[in-house]
């Protein structure tokens, strides 16, 4: 049975590029008749708001999504929710740590900041981490641990990645690329890449299907899932919506989202519409619900001319959304 999930973190509304990847994921699943599950990924709790949260699945609905397994319907991976999984991590990081792949890390911010701004510094190796803590001696850590609590970061061999994504293709990282990341901070937050992995593995999720901003993590994730003896889910990245600006939208530009839209008198309906033409799934722009466009969901492959990883709305488009 095919699983996919939508992940969002509650940091702000959804906005249509967000709703775009939900759609996509609960498209492919549905054609699949696969299981769909909804997952509130809330562990960097500065970022997290339970409202947004609340309000991220009603936006879900009204666009005519709904998941088998979730915060609100449960189901048998329960919780649907990061900040009641910390065990899990724990877990992990556990194993991570037993089998050697961590090592402490002290670098502040400001020191990576000034290390990257100096000739030849990090910037030249594309804000790289350039691996300052992963050979310090045994003296040298308890010297530098005497005074400040250590990040633990994944140790990366260093390879190019290669994968084949639902999406884009075969993609390939080089291995200056993918530095050494963060698992755990240094107060104490797990990172998103830890917990995403852990999350989608013990959740059965077979295909991740997500924003085009996430394709560089999964070099990252797929180092997780071989260190812990994971079966990989397949991934697939769907381009992001650009605004009218040619700007990428975020979740804090109020005038995209889906609340807007909805307290402006759009219609779902007209929106799918939008997004299914602009992907190809439809030959016209017209309103259709999610659920009539289930059959002629497909990946869609790049189109000439247009950046990597975008998918940009005509001005003809825009003008139906507002
Ligand atoms: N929680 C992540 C986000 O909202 C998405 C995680 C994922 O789909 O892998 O950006």
């Amino acid at each position: 049975m095919r699983r996919g999930r939508f992940a969002p973190t509650p940091s702000g509304l959804l906005h249509i590029g967000n709703a775009f990847a939900a759609v996509a994921s609960w498209l492919q699943m549905r054609q699949a008749n696969g299981q769909f599950a909804l997952r509130v990924e809330d562990i960097d709790t500065a970022r997290s708001r339970a409202d947004l949260a609340q309000k991220q699945l009603d936006d879900l609905r009204w666009l005519g999504i709904d998941w088998d397994e979730g915060p609100d319907v449960g189901g048998r991976h329960a919780p649907y929710v990061q900040s009641e999984r910390m065990t899990l991590y724990e877990a992990a990081l556990e194993r991570l740590e037993q089998a050697d792949m961590l090592y402490p890390c002290y670098c502040s911010r400001s020191e990576l900041a000034r290390i990257a701004s100096a000739p030849h510094g990090l910037a030249s190796e594309g804000g790289a981490y350039p691996g300052l803590c992963r050979h310090l001696s045994e003296e040298e850590r308890q010297a530098k641990g005497a005074h400040k609590t250590p990040a633990l970061r994944f140790k990366m061999a260093g390879q190019p990645v290669t994968f084949r994504d639902g999406w884009a293709g075969e993609v390939t990282f080089a291995g200056e690329a993918v530095s050494d990341f963060v698992v755990k901070r240094a107060d104490g937050m797990f990172s998103y890449q830890l917990a995403v992995t852990v999350d989608d593995a013990a959740m059965g999720i077979t295909d991740v299907l997500r924003g085009a901003d996430l394709l560089d993590s999964t070099p990252r994730q797929l180092a997780l899932y071989e260190a812990l003896g994971l079966t990989a889910p397949s991934f697939a990245h769907v381009p992001l919506i650009l605004g009218a600006n040619g700007e990428r939208l975020s979740k804090r530009d109020r005038s995209i989202t889906l609340a807007s839209l909805r307290d402006a008198g759009v219609a779902p309906e007209r929106l799918i519409g939008v997004m299914g033409f602009a992907a190809g799934w439809i030959d016209r722009p017209e309103p259709v619900s999610v659920r009539e466009l289930i059959p002629s969901f497909r990946a869609v492959r790049q189109r000439e001319g247009e950046p990597q990883g975008r998918l940009a709305l005509s001005d003809s488009l825009w003008r139906m959304l507002t």
